[in-house]
């Protein structure tokens, strides 16, 4: 593998997987281009090398073949735009003529968007020959899609077999993610805080399991700190709990214990009498919350007590909402662990936040540029704190 940044794109054809998987409205409008927006540097370093740029990427979830809804020739304007005004040609077929044709005639500085990848069926398949003929368009392979990089599929992982080592390489998203995470996995200064909410317990076992050989303390919140109430004989009222995941809580703490890891479970919740933005609400300890509540939030007493554990930390972790924060009622916890992690980090913590609804939370609070990095991807930040290996980055350094 080359270095991104070493590297000279002069009169080279740069074939990068973008992550252009961007949420579009009814008249076809990017309302969050932050994905676009995460790699305009990596295609301005190759632009103003004199190299020529050629993105590829797929868009939501077609099924069947080629559908205007998830054309990606809705972003060439604005890709453009984010480009300063260079024109972005589009080809309308990710292999077909017209893009070899296009991509053939390319001169230094100019763009090229490839159709949707995921238009061939082949793409999601790993298809080593849809692959080999993707390879062709390009002198170099950049991966740059931090999101899709927990999948094996033709254009993040497979074709890389078709590139020389020093001619594949992560773009400056992939850097950005890898070095922040490999940080945190196997560089962490003590104390670590791992920050771990959402809904279910289900979904963050392996994250929790991992984190238990790195992290000082881990901090569970949100709905998921109810199943560790129940397990450990609390009254949790109608609150969100998975009854076939009590022992699985039960096994974490005791893990945690002989580890010498301390888990944080909420001592207070704030609950509701429904799930929903008007309910009535009260505050009670989250072991004893009475039949007919539901605890939606972490309460004061918890915001404390978490908020003063992540400013004596050097390295934080945080994954998943400590309530349903969706709702101006139930997002005081969440915000608390907002402000106390920008304030460790201005104090020299680093702190990465990860996973699609802590980003949300984040963002909606204003507290992206207050953090040392936000992840990009969801499902891929996940897999890599679960100490998966990812496909799209073992292709890379493989
Ligand atoms: P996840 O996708 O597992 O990270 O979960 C995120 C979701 O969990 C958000 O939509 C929150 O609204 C929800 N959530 C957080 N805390 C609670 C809670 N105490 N009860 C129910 N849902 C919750």
């Amino acid at each position: 593998m080359s270095e991104f940044s070493a590297y000279n794109f002069k009169g080279q054809k740069a074939l990068i997987r973008v992550d252009f998987n961007v949420p579009l409205n009814d008249k076809f409008e990017i309302t969050d281009d932050t994905r676009m927006r995460a790699a305009v540097p990596t295609i301005k370093k190759i632009i103003s090398d004199g190299g020529m740029v050629i993105l590829m990427s797929h868009l939501g979830r077609p099924k069947e073949g080629p559908t205007d809804k998830f054309s990606l020739k809705h972003l060439v304007k604005h890709l453009s735009e984010l480009l300063g005004g260079t024109t972005v040609f589009f080809a309308n077929d990710c292999v077909g003529e017209q893009a070899y044709l296009t991509a053939n005639m390319m001169r230094p500085g100019e763009v090229l968007l490839l159709e949707n990848l995921r238009f061939y069926k082949e793409e999601e398949k790993g298809d080593v020959k849809f692959a080999e003929k993707l390879s062709k368009l390009g002198d170099v392979w950049v991966n740059d899609a931090f999101g899709t990089a927990h999948r094996a599929h033709a254009s993040t992982a497979v074709i890389a077999q078709f590139f020389p080592a020093e001619k594949r390489m992560f773009g400056l998203v992939m850097e950005g993610e890898v070095a922040s995470a490999e940080k945190v996995l196997h560089r962490a200064e003590k104390p670590f805080v791992a920050i771990i909410g959402g809904a279910k317990v289900s979904d963050k076992i392996l994250i929790i399991e991992n984190l238990l050989e790195r992290a000082t303390d881990i901090i569970i919140g949100g709905g998921m700190a109810y199943t560790f109430m129940k397990a450990q004989g609390g009254k949790i009222g109608s609150s969100l709990c998975q009854e076939e995941r009590l022992q699985t809580a039960l096994d974490i703490l005791k893990k945690a214990e002989a580890k010498g890891v301390c888990i944080h479970l909420p001592p207070d919740s704030v609950i509701a009498d429904n799930f929903a933005a008007d309910a009535q609400t009260s505050v009670a300890p989250s072991n004893n919350i009475p039949d007919g509540w539901m605890g939606l939030d972490i309460g004061n007493m918890a915001c404390e007590q978490f908020s003063n554990i992540i400013k004596n930390s050097k390295t934080i972790l945080w994954n998943g909402p400590m309530g349903v924060f969706e709702m101006s009622k139930f997002q005081h916890g969440t915000k608390a662990v907002a402000v106390a992690i920008a304030e460790a980090t201005q104090n020299g913590a680093f702190s990465l936040v990860g996973g699609g609804d802590s980003v949300s939370a984040i963002n909606q609070f204003g507290f992206a540029e207050k953090v040392s990095y936000v992840s990009t991807g969801g499902g891929a930040m996940l897999e890599y704190f679960e100490g998966k290996v990812l496909p799209g980055i073992a292709a890379v350094n493989s």
